[in-house]
């Protein structure tokens, strides 16, 4: 599940392993990968252009190109970008094959099948962008943006920091860390958060988001990096997937419930939640 961190870490790489190199074939092994344009365009338009850069918004990895166009990936719940030659499973899991220059190959693999790719001109990448909400490790996005933002909603705080118009790059993983760390409860109603909850929301999210791009990603299954090496941060997650285990913080044992569609786990005591605070029928 490559989330900010994760795809920050990928995007790095490839700046670093594959910026300049060309573009020499193209095999598209699974074309319900290849979004727009048809599988066929997509080859054709792709082999013999440069890789010029690589850029990321949220989750989506943008690779520039010589054309002008852009290269835009989602990786979605497993997809791995890999420099090196996928050893187990041959081919069953990959998606697409871009042949390089220098004999190297960089193989799109995923053994769920969700990656998707587009080939988009400057405008089309424009539009495609345009919807999401602030980068929340960058400069303009704090504390005031986010009870602006979300201060007045009934919505449940753990799907409003899932929807990537709110703000761009937070998944399922870090999410639960988030919430955790500024010790609010997943169910909370936005609207019942106080100013210093927001304060420690916001600090929350710029921690644990910078703590994973420091250790190059979670690898919880299927997340590797361009040369095929897991990540680290899944050694300092408190919550996610811990349930039964004891709070670091309090000993408590850890739950898990379904939270906005998706497996959510916290710390009962430390996110403690009066009746008030929760959301009518959930
Ligand atoms: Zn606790």
């Amino acid at each position: 599940m490559p989330e900010l961190p994760e795809v920050e870490t990928i995007k790095e790489d490839l700046r670093e392993l594959v910026v300049g190199a060309l573009v020499t074939e193209v095999e598209v092994l699974d074309p319900a990968l290849v979004e727009q344009p048809s599988p066929e365009e997509f080859v054709r338009l792709l082999e013999g252009l440069s890789i010029t850069g690589a850029w990321r918004r949220a989750k989506h990895l943008v690779v520039g190109l010589d054309s002008g166009d852009s290269l835009v990936f989602q990786l979605k719940i497993g997809g791995q970008l890999l420099l090196v030659p996928p050893v187990e499973e041959p081919r069953t899991a990959l998606m697409l094959v871009l042949h390089l220059d220098g004999e190297r190959r960089l193989f799109l693999r995923d053994s769920t099948g969700f990656s998707r790719t587009r080939l988009l001109s400057e405008k089309e990448l424009e539009e495609r962008l345009s919807s999401l909400g602030p980068e929340p490790l960058e400069d303009g996005f704090d504390a005031q943006y986010l009870r602006q933002k979300l201060g007045s909603r009934r919505a449940q705080i753990k799907s409003l920091l899932l929807d990537q118009k709110m703000m761009a790059g937070i998944g399922n993983i870090y999410v639960d860390e988030i919430l955790y760390g500024a010790r609010i409860h997943p169910r909370r109603k936005a609207d019942t958060l106080s100013a210093d909850e927001w304060e420690a929301l916001y600090a929350a999210i710029r921690a644990n988001l910078s703590a994973g791009v420091e250790h190059r990603g979670t690898t919880v299954r299927l997340y590797r990096d361009v040369l095929g090496r897991p990540g680290e941060h899944q050694n300092y997650l408190r919550v996610f997937e811990k349930h039964g285990k004891p709070c670091p913080g309090c000993g408590s044992a850890v739950v898990r419930e379904k939270v906005a569609g998706r497996p959510t786990h916290y710390c009962p005591v430390c996110q403690r939640m009066t009746r008030e605070e929760n959301v009518e029928g959930e």
